[in-house]
């Protein structure tokens, strides 16, 4: 009998795990929040994942569970694994996914360097971190903020009034304060780690953000010399096997001015900044992940060219479906791989992306742009 999994969350991540559940033999099956949801080309359970019961019905019906998002509430989890039920990543780990705080300060034990933080609980404790850091800060709501939002730089503490206002309202905790980091780009370590424990890294990626949303990735990283690369796989594996993680994690890093690598997010689930994998390497980070969880052995991460550029596809204010510009940009860009997730356009929204290899890095991020700019509006 073929094993199935199945994944909380119904969007273009757990809808990129399809094609490797095909070719494997894998049942895949969705717990998603809508009807007609990016991955609802899988067998689709509809339903709220802060449900513990509805949860719990679902699981009963798969081998193992998985996420194509953190927000999934721990009491629902917890409930999961008092059933029996194997939950991969584990809630142990994805506390540190789930929680920003709770994650600087875990890596801060870890000797993992992060940029210089505090939890930040008054107006007045905000003001002292701005004096002592160069006059600003980054304010970081810990939980639920993805593509930037919930993310802002401040100045001065009356910037944050309504934060502190609106966690006193609803009874929030403290506000993570961060200097804001000089640097010179991002970069992000993306591996895989099995259940009993094997763990394999892909190269690390540059990756290129426009207002806190990830717009293009560079695979692997351009003048990453052996050395940045080893203290980024370093990073990566420590975080990995200390918080014993299980299936792809992606270790989003700063690369400072000053030539040191910090950490910034952590995502436990294949990310953004391994959508290049599916064209670009011997095994993508969905295929990784399906094995990685079920406990098989890890794929070879080889690159299948020297450079893999991926561009995503952002909705813009035009309304339409991706395929209808497909006749264009297949004509014009032959040798690049499209990508849809079937999402209705939305200005900003992630609606795609697409990937192109090449021996030339100037030529690749050409092509790939290209063809991505044949997509949007
Ligand atoms: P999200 O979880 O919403 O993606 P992040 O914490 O990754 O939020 O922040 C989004 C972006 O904001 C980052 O990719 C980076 O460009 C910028 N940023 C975040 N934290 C800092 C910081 N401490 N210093 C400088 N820039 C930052």
């Amino acid at each position: 009998m073929s094993p199935t999994v199945g994944v909380i969350g119904g969007g273009q991540l757990a809808r990129m795990m399809v094609p490797p559940a095909v070719a494997l033999g894998i049942e895949l099956r969705v717990f998603a929040e809508t009807h007609g949801a990016s991955a609802a080309l899988a067998a689709t359970t509809v339903g709220d994942y802060r449900d513990a019961p509805a949860v719990l019905a679902f699981a009963e019906e798969v081998d193992v569970v998985t996420f194509d998002h953190e927000h999934v509430p721990q009491a629902v989890l917890a409930a999961l694994v008092d059933r029996g039920v194997a939950v991969r990543p584990g809630p142990h780990a994805l506390a540190f996914a789930q929680d920003k705080l709770a994650m600087r300060k875990r890596l801060t034990e870890l000797a993992v360097p992060v940029p210089e933080w505090a939890a930040v609980a008054s107006i007045t404790d905000l003001e002292a971190f701005i004096s002592e850091h160069g006059g600003s800060a980054v304010l970081k709501t810990p939980r639920g903020g993805y593509d930037g939002k919930g993310v802002r730089v401040v100045r001065d503490a009356t910037e944050a009034v309504d934060w502190f206002e609106r966690a006193d309202s609803t009874g929030g905790g403290p506000i993570l304060a961060e200097e804001l980091v000089p640097f010179r780009r991002e970069l992000s370590q993306v591996l895989a780690r099995r259940a009993s424990g094997e763990t394999v890294l892909w190269p690390v990626v540059e990756s290129i953000q426009r207002d806190g949303v990830c717009v293009e990735t560079i695979a692997p990283a351009p003048d990453s010399a052996a050395r940045l690369a080893g203290v980024a796989a370093d990073i990566a594996l420590t975080i990995a096997e200390r918080l014993d993680v299980t299936g792809v994690l992606a270790v989003e890093l700063f690369h400072t001015t000053d030539d040191r690598l910090l950490v910034n997010e952590l995502a436990m689930r294949p990310h953004n900044s391994g959508h290049w994998t599916i064209d670009g390497s011997t095994t993508s980070q969905f295929e990784q992940h399906l094995r990685a969880i079920l406990d098989l052995p890890l794929g070879a991460t080889g690159c299948r060219d020297p450079w893999s550029v991926m561009v995503n596809v952002l909705g813009g204010p035009a309304s339409g479906r991706l395929s209808d510009r497909y006749p264009t940009a297949f004509a014009d860009q032959p040798t690049v791989k499209f990508h849809s997730y079937d999402k209705e356009s939305r200005p900003g929204r992630k609606v795609g992306h697409v990937t192109a290899g090449g021996d030339d890095l100037e030529e690749t991020v050409f092509r790939a742009r290209a063809a991505a700019a044949f997509l949007e509006d």
